[in-house]
């Protein structure tokens, strides 16, 4: 039965697309390509993107977390094959390929270093440095956390739990930090105190240099006390579901100004459908909220709203993992009472880092 089993292993490796292999200080990736098969080779950000034709693969969704390499996603499209691999800060793709007649390859080593991917078709021998290079210092991951609203916007505020959304936005936000700079994470916060940076300031400090980006918030409902409660994450995306238009005006900043934001991030939502950049960034950001959702759930036992797409102004054009997350109802009786509570913020605080260090690879078995 054990050779049965390392037989039918071996026969699923030989088939794979493509096949993985972690080596010290380097994540190896072998594509094999059948003849008359083609290829080509983007990077991007932190995403190495190959795009083949003629080859076989099954959709995969991959988990990887070796020093080099995050995850890696196979899309079918018919004739086409994508393979999207989430790097690791700092880390870079070097390409070659083998090219005997039965048997046609190309390797795709991910390493930290300079190489670019594509630009060289062929390892070339180097000579031994005559004295081993001093390693790069580790790079460090950098995450933007946006407490929500602030200064003269309160967010939800509920008169019957005493809850402002502002306040609680921001302590959570902050106890966040703390224990991500505990775990070596950098942490940008858009407000340290009761400020008010417009939606595009926020937006803004989600640059290509960080790595992701959290915006922090608090639902309602109408009544007090209301009725809703739970915990929901989103990631950017079309209005799939219309009752959630009066929550989205009021988190792109109410009234009047919300609408007007609220139809410009409905036209983003658009664009970004015809536009694999944005398309490739909405798969990490719906990883990330999957992640820090199901953290945030299991750490408080809030009732689960789940991961839903909408047109968040303040996520709309980032180009690394965004989500929005909404800790609870303000105007609930007892989530509002939690929520006010500081153990409870820190337990969210704390389930969201544990959620955005697994998420980044940086976090250890102890912490699972
Ligand atoms: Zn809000």
């Amino acid at each position: 039965m054990r050779l049965l089993a390392l037989l039918v292993l071996l026969a699923s490796q030989a088939l794979a697309f493509p096949r993985v292999g972690l080596h010290e200080g380097f994540t190896r990736f072998v594509f094999d390509l059948p003849a008359g098969s083609t290829y080509q080779m983007n990077t991007e950000g932190q995403t190495l993107a190959l795009r083949f034709r003629g080859v076989k693969a099954e959709p995969l969704d991959e988990s990887v977390n070796s020093e080099e390499v995050a995850s890696y996603q196979v899309v079918v499209n018919g004739a086409v094959v994508e393979v999207f691999v989430r790097l690791k800060p700092g880390m870079r793709a070097q390409s070659s390929t083998l090219n005997e007649p039965q048997n046609r390859r190309l390797i795709v080593d991910i390493a930290r270093g300079e190489a670019k991917a594509g630009t060289s078709p062929a390892p070339q021998p180097k000579p031994a440095p005559a004295k081993a290079a001093p390693r790069p210092a580790q790079p460090k991951f950098v995450v933007v956390i946006d407490p929500g609203h602030g200064g003269r916007d309160p967010g939800a505020v509920s008169p019957c739990t005493g809850v402002t959304e502002k306040l609680i936005t921001l302590d959570v936000s902050q106890r966040a930090r703390r224990y991500l700079e505990a775990q070596g994470v950098q942490v940008v916060l858009t407000r340290s105190g009761d400020t008010y940076p417009t939606l595009d300031e926020r937006a803004q400090m989600a640059d290509s240099k960080k790595n992701l980006f959290i915006s922090v918030h608090v639902n309602s409902t109408v009544g007090c006390p209301g009725r809703a409660q739970g915990i929901e994450t989103y990631y950017f995306g079309e209005l799939l579901n219309p009752s959630l238009l009066e929550q989205v005006v009021r988190e792109n900043g109410g009234g009047a100004v919300g609408q007007q934001l609220t139809r410009v991030a409905r036209d983003a939502a658009q664009r970004a459908a015809g536009d694999i950049l944005a398309q490739l960034n909405l798969r990490w950001s719906r990883e990330l909220a999957y992640t820090v959702h199901n953290k945030l759930i299991q750490a408080t036992g809030a009732v689960n709203r789940g991961v839903q797409q909408a047109p968040f102004y303040v996520i709309r054009n980032a180009r690394i993992p965004a989500i929005l997350v909404e800790l609870g109802f303000a105007n609930h009786a007892s989530e509002g009472r939690r929520l006010a509570d500081p153990a409870y913020r820190d337990t969210l605080a704390r389930a969201m880092s544990q959620a955005v260090t697994r998420f980044l690879g940086v976090d250890t078995v102890a912490q699972r």
